[in-house]
Formats: structure tokens, sequence, C-alpha cells
């Protein structure tokens, strides 16, 4: 048998292969710690879990439409209004079964052959193997902690060519927890101002953000910005809803909503309908004492966490200011990411993931989603690790 030629471009996730060796170490009775996890070690809020046992009883247990059911969009499209004064209609928003379904239909439908993408760096893994994987040609724009890992105007400027499609805008950022300024997009808004550059933006934490900040959504900086930007969202991370799989997209282009629902309606039709009941829940303002209870807790690990490996010699990590990973820089040391997280994870059983795999090398991503304990003790053991290894 021969695999599609088109697979071997497609790297597999690392960060999920990490995380599954992990585990695996684990299972053979190892005594591993894994910090490497996207995901929130929080239950999900009884009120959602509630929503969805009466969706069940109620009925909610076929088919719905395609693109998510209209109260669902409805939900979607109120909290866009409350939280950023944005205004959709019910044919602008498409749900899928989660974010990263939604990216991969935004590139299937809108990347020809050769268009560029422009990334910063360090990026979520996901996104240039989904770029590359629709036929697009992934751009970086290279960051480091001195402008805490946010691109300027100029990078902009200077990265862009006559095939530039889309820049792709993660806030807060998975890896390195940057959340850029209302003041900071406008600076990158006024690089595009009469281009065809269409942006996404990523906004899958923007309920987890530090510090009594206020998220600025992108499509909310100015009409401009609005009408050239496409909004991804979810609900896995603040609401601690990873496996119930619900992402959605926002866009004011109705023609790029209609291609992605024909996409779907021949791939995976619409999201489990049990969810999107639940998500109307989770989306309308019933869950917002649980989501700030985690967001709370999130912002008392950063806290500990950052200090903690401020304090061990030879590494640092600037302060995210939103998601719940630290980007630790490791570069003193030697910088080379990918030995120093299998020698970690060798002699101390700590599983942290290399810099390299999010195309920033120097540095490692350490997620702070679990308990405090169990990162005090990770902490000690990286700390005693650097200590008699560098
Ligand atoms: N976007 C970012 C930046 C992420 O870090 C993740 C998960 O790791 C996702 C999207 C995926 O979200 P979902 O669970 O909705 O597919």
């Amino acid at each position: 048998m021969k695999i599609a030629s088109r697979m071997e471009n497609l790297s597999p996730s690392v960060t999920m292969a990490i995380t599954a060796l992990a585990r695996e170490l684990k299972a053979q009775g190892k005594d591993i710690l894994s910090f490497s996890a996207g995901e929130p070690d929080f239950d999900t809020p009884e009120v959602i879990k509630e929503a969805a046992i009466k969706a069940i009883k109620n009925g909610h247990t076929k088919y719905t439409a395609v693109e998510g059911t209209i109260e669902t969009k409805k939900a979607i499209i109120k909290k866009l209004k409350t939280d950023h004064g944005l205004e959709y209609n019910l044919d602008e928003i498409i749900v899928s079964n989660g974010a990263k379904h939604s990216l991969f239909n935004l590139f299937q439908c809108l990347i020809e052959e050769g268009d560029e993408v422009i990334i910063p760096a360090p990026y979520w893994v996901t996104y240039p193997e989904q770029v590359k994987y629709s036929g697009g040609t992934p751009v970086f724009i290279e960051t480091d902690d001195s402008t805490e890992f946010k691109i300027t105007a100029e990078q902009l400027k200077a990265a862009i060519t006559p095939k530039t499609k889309v820049l792709l805008l993660n806030t807060p950022s998975n890896p390195s927890g940057a959340v850029y300024t209302k003041d900071e997009l406008l600076s990158l808004a006024e690089v595009l101002k009469g281009t065809d550059i269409l942006v996404f933006t990523d906004e899958m934490y923007e309920k987890i953000i530090y510090d009594g900040n206020k998220f600025t959504a992108v499509a909310s900086v100015n009409e401009d910005m609005f009408q050239r930007t496409i909004t991804i969202n979810g609900i896995s991370k603040a609401v601690a809803m990873t496996g119930w799989r619900y992402g959605y997209v926002a866009t004011a282009h109705k023609a790029l909503v209609k291609a992605m629902t024909k996409l779907q309606g021949q791939v995976t039709s619409n999201v489990n309908s049990i969810t999107l009941q639940a998500a109307v829940t989770a989306l309308d303002g019933s869950a917002d004492a649980d989501i700030e209870k985690m967001r709370k807790e999130f912002e008392k690990r950063r806290d500990v966490a950052v200090q903690s490996f401020n304090d061990i010699k030879g590494i640092s990590c600037v302060k995210p200011q939103g998601a719940f990973y630290l980007f630790v820089n490791i570069k003193e040391i030697g910088g080379d990411s990918m030995k120093f997280c299998a020698d970690l994870l060798e002699k101390e059983g700590v599983a942290v993931v290399p810099g390299l795999a999010f195309g920033t090398e120097g540095y490692f991503r350490f997620s702070f989603a679990t308990d405090l304990a169990t990162i005090e003790e990770g902490i000690k053991r990286v700390k005693k690790f650097v200590e008699e290894n560098y």
C-alpha cells in the first residue's frame, strides 16, 4: 500500500507526541511530571454538564444544520457583541469540530498553491502544517523575549510580498503568552491598509488574561480591520471543554462561510448536537464565575512559576500576559532545546516541549495547566537538572 504523497509533507504534532510519550513512561511505572499538554486540568463546569444532560433528555440527538444551530450561532453573536462590540449576522458564523478544524477549513477554502501566510514565531505547531497541507507557503517572522514575542510594524512590512494572502495572529499566544495591545494592533493595521491581505486571528485564550488587563479583539480595532479579519475562537481552553470539540469562525465575508459550509458538509457535517447545546451555556455568561475562578488560579500559578524559573541560574522567562504557558529562555546554557528536553525527561522525569517545535530555538515551553504542588516539584527538578548538567 502506498500512502498518498500529500501526507509526506505533514509533520505529526510534537506537543501531542511528547504528551503521549510522557503518558507511556508513566504507565510503565516511571515517576513522570508532564508540563507538555495544552489542556486545562480543571473539569468542565457543572452548569455546562447539566445543559448537556438536558440536551440528551430533550432529544437533541439528531443531525443539525452543518454550520451549527441558530441557537448556538446566536450565542456566539451575542458574545462577540457583548465582549467586543462586534456585529455579525447568522450567515457570517460557522461552528466546526474545534478551532483546529475551523482553521483547517479556512486554509482549504482560501489558500491557492504558492500563497504566502505570514506566521509570527514562536507559533502554535499546527499553523504551518495546515498552511503547507493547503498548498500555501508559511513565511515566518522571528521574535524573541526582547519584544515579548510580538512582531513590530517594521517586521510585518518587510515580510509582505505580492504573494501574501494572510497574516496569522494568535493573541494571547500559545506558546509565548504574548498579548497584543490595541496600540500594537493599530500599528500593524496601518501596514495592512490599502492591501488585500486578510488577517486570521486565533483568540482561543482570550479569557485567560492577567494583571487586570483588558483583551483587545483584533477585529475590533477599526473598520478596516473588521472587514479584513477572520476571527477563530472556541471553548476548549477558557471553559475547560477540550474534549467537547467546538470551535467557530466569525467573518464579514459571507461567501467564505458558504464555502466552509460546503466543505464541512462533505467531510464531517455538524458538530456533535449535544455539544452545540452545551456551548450555548458556555457562551451565554452562565459559566462566567467558573471561568473567572480558573483564570485566577492560572494567574497564581503563573506568578509562582515565573519567579521560580527566574531563580534558576542560566535560565529566564518573561511574564506571560495571557494563556497558560511559559516560554523559558535557555540560551545562556547552550540553547539546544531538543537535547535539553530529551535529557530533562530522561534524567528527571520532567516533560516540557522544545522551542524548536514552535519554530524558535533557545527556549522550551512549560504548561502551567496543572496543580501548584506539581508545578513546584517540576521546577525543583529543572533546577537540579540545570545545576548538575550545565
Ligand atoms: N488555537 C490555539 C492557539 C491552541 O493552542 C489550540 C490548542 O492547543 C487550539 C487553537 C485548538 O483548539 P480546539 O481544541 O478548539 O481545536
